[in-house]
């Protein structure tokens, strides 16, 4: 990452630097924090684990019923005439029955309790007539093992169940819980600050002047850091101002690990922005081949690393997610996962000059086939941001593509993360 004079503006003249090429140059320039916090299950949801997770127990514990019925050996039960067997007691979940089961004798069984010594099957209790301490079926349907859930069948002792670099959501919560462990070793949360620029912003809640918009690209970008448990700092609307802007950069780069600000690198900014940048550390700006989302500045800054996503409301929605989460994960220590990406048919044409990979936004519906159909909110301006609001997918469509025929094969990529 080098950033010389001439990369400090957005020269319109540059060559346009495609999406994944992108993705791939500021993953690598990325590194995951090392911090560790040792945390109780609970305040670890939505915590990167930081070493991978060995069960130092069985799940289930021991054999066990599947079903309410009656514990059975098997091989009482292969005659073709009913069989019959005497029913010596029961077990219950938490309450096992403490003797041995021996040559036709069963012992009544509920969902959870321990199997008795000497069973190797379960019968429901429908497909049995159970009169004076016994019961009769239809011994041909018993097979060894019926119904029967077997020890260390969820996970096994000595078995790694969670590798690092999972991100703790509710199954893996529940699942450490079921081998016991009440604390985990994750890592600590990322710190992101962020601010937006622009001498035409205001702040809400103060009426608006001429020639005066609301800030709502700090709003975004809190919403979607919320969703990601990182802890966030707002430092608000920076004014276009060299020392405004100067100052708000220093504060962010001392504190964070992650510095987010949208607007004001796109060609035609006063020059302090970028001249701040180039000062206080090494950025890159880019123009990207896509659409939207064309400028972007992304490299060091103090302690953290720091991305100048676009002031276009939906630019920084589109940028967030392609740049800002995959980075987000892996300084999170979050092993890399590929974005889930459907086959939809596009149900009208799509308008699109060859040159930049676009995000539009779409919207996906089920067909009746099982397959998928998308269409598009309409108008695709950078500033609409209520066409992300009746989205729920970007229709990717890729650099070279000339535009989309009603009725082809598009690819998707839904919403999963933000809603
Ligand atoms: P810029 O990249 O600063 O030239 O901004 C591009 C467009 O995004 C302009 O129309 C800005 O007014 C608009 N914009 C910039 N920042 C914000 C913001 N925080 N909220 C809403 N719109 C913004
Ligand atoms: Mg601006």
């Amino acid at each position: 990452m080098t950033s010389t004079p001439a990369d400090r503006c957005a020269d319109p003249g540059q060559k346009l630097l495609a999406v994944e090429q992108a993705r791939q140059r500021i993953l690598e320039a990325v590194q995951a924090v090392t911090a560790v916090e040792q945390l109780h299950l609970r305040a670890a949801l939505g915590r990167v684990l930081l070493e991978p997770l060995v069960a130092n127990i069985d799940v289930p514990p021991f054999a066990n019923s599947a079903m309410d019925g009656f514990a059975v050996r098997s091989q009482d039960c292969s005659g073709p005439t009913p069989t019959e067997l005497e029913v010596i007691g029961a077990s219950f979940a938490g309450r096992p029955f403490d003797g041995e089961m021996v040559e036709q004798q069963s012992v009544r069984i509920m969902t959870g309790a321990v199997l008795p010594q000497g069973a190797d099957a379960v019968l429901m209790q429908e497909h049995v007539k159970h009169q004076d301490g016994r019961i009769s079926f239809d011994g041909t349907s018993v097979k060894s093992g019926m119904n029967v859930r077997y020890a260390g069948e969820d996970s096994r002792q000595g078995d790694t169940i969670l590798e690092a670099g999972i991100k703790l959501g509710a199954a893996e919560i529940g699942l450490l819980a079921s081998v016991g462990v009440s604390e985990v070793r994750v890592s600590r949360r990322l710190r992101v600050a962020f601010f937006s620029t622009g001498d035409e912003l205001t702040a809400i809640g103060t009426p608006l002047s001429k020639g005066q918009i609301y800030d709502s690209n700090r709003y975004t970008l809190f919403a979607m850091l919320s969703k990601l448990d990182v802890e966030c700092y707002d430092l608000g609307v920076i004014p276009d101002r060299r020392e405004a802007v100067r100052a708000a950069f220093q504060q962010a780069g001392e504190m964070a690990d992650l510095i987010l600000t949208s607007g004001g690198v796109s060609v035609g900014e006063a020059d302090y922005v970028t001249e701040t940048l180039g000062e206080l550390g090494e950025i890159n700006f880019w123009r990207m081949a896509m659409k939207p989302g064309k400028p972007l500045a992304f490299g060091k800054m103090g302690n953290g690393v720091f991305f100048g996503l676009p002031g276009n409301p939906v630019s920084v929605m589109v940028t967030f997610y392609q740049f800002v989460l995959p980075t987000i994960r892996k300084m999170s220590g979050e092993k890399e996962r590929e974005a889930l990406l459907i086959q939809a048919r596009c149900l009208q044409d799509l308008n699109k000059a060859p040159g930049r990979m676009e995000f539009q936004r779409g919207i996906l519906n089920r067909e009746s086939d099982s397959g998928w159909s998308v269409s598009s909110t309409g108008f695709q301006g950078s500033h609409v941001l209520s066409s992300m609001s009746r989205s729920n997918c970007f229709i990717l469509l890729p650099a070279e593509s000339s535009g989309v025929k009603k009725g082809e094969r598009v690819t998707v990529q839904p919403f999963l993360d933000f809603d």
